[in-house]
């Protein structure tokens, strides 16, 4: 029974994921519409009665904005996040459906065991999660402005790694973000850009034991292009003579599209 994993919409306008085995079925975040996040259960082919949970990462709306409708039309739906960020999202679901945890836990749901940790962003209690089931681990790892030591020990066993790569620095520097939201997104508490991703990967890599799965996440629809995001992290690879293919598996997650089904 394989753990497996698909984005129905990753990037700044809305986040959506789907961690599964045969038996249980999680959603990570919902800030896409029910009627996509419906869609995207049927095209993965994902029995309704299968769905225990959404994980809430944070309480920003392109993570949340569905949650309320989800919760209401699916009654035994669990709805999981830590108190900080439950603070902020008053009246989403039942008191039956709010389950809180806190940062740091680990947990199992269904047959798979989770682990939530901080991460770094403008929110009031930021997490990341991992997922494993057997001897695979999937870790995701978006809305981080920055990679501290214990964030990257976190996705060092991950077999599948969902890694933001936000922006291009030159382009959020010259486009027409104002000034604040330019300060916002490039700082500690931002971000994740495409430059810090790949030099993020160059640090795993060099103590890499086998071949890991990377998708690029959380791409933003103003500030980058999926071909330059791939780009920058293949250069930045290439310099320290790593390569995909052989070092490492890459791909994209992108907006408004459902991603393929991958195993982890
Ligand atoms: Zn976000
Ligand atoms: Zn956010």
């Amino acid at each position: 029974m394989t753990l497996r994993f698909c984005s129905f919409s990753s990037g700044s306008s809305g986040n959506c994921y789907l961690v599964k085995t045969d038996k249980t079925a999680l959603l990570v975040d919902a800030g896409i519409s029910g009627k996509k996040i419906w869609n995207g259960l049927e095209k993965t082919e994902t029995p309704i009665e299968n769905l225990e949970g959404i994980l809430i990462t944070h309480e920003h709306s392109d993570h949340t904005k569905s949650i309320r409708v989800l919760a209401k039309k699916e009654k035994k739906l669990r709805v999981y996040a830590n108190e900080n960020t439950w603070n902020h999202l008053k009246e989403a679901g039942s008191p039956e459906q709010r389950q809180i945890f806190k940062t740091g836990d680990s947990f199992l749901i269904g047959d798979i065991q989770i682990k939530t940790f901080s991460v770094s962003h403008d929110a009031v209690d930021p997490v990341g999660f991992s997922f494993s089931k057997g001897e695979r681990q999937l870790c995701i790892v978006t809305d981080t402005g920055y990679i501290c030591e214990e964030l990257l020990d976190e996705m060092r066993t991950a077999n599948l790694l969902v890694l933001e790569a936000n922006h291009d620095v030159d382009m959020l520097k010259i486009g027409k973000y104002p000034w604040f939201l330019k300060q916002r997104v490039l700082g500690n508490q931002g971000h994740l850009s495409n430059e810090s991703a790949a030099k993020t990967l160059v640090r795993l890599l060099k103590d890499e034991k086998q071949k890991r799965q990377v998708l690029l996440a959380h791409l933003s629809r103003e500030n980058n292009f999926p071909q330059m995001a791939y780009q920058t992290v293949k250069n930045i690879l290439e310099e320290e003579d790593y390569y995909i293919g052989k070092d490492i598996e890459l791909n994209l997650l992108l907006r408004d599209q459902l991603s393929q089904v991958y195993d982890v």
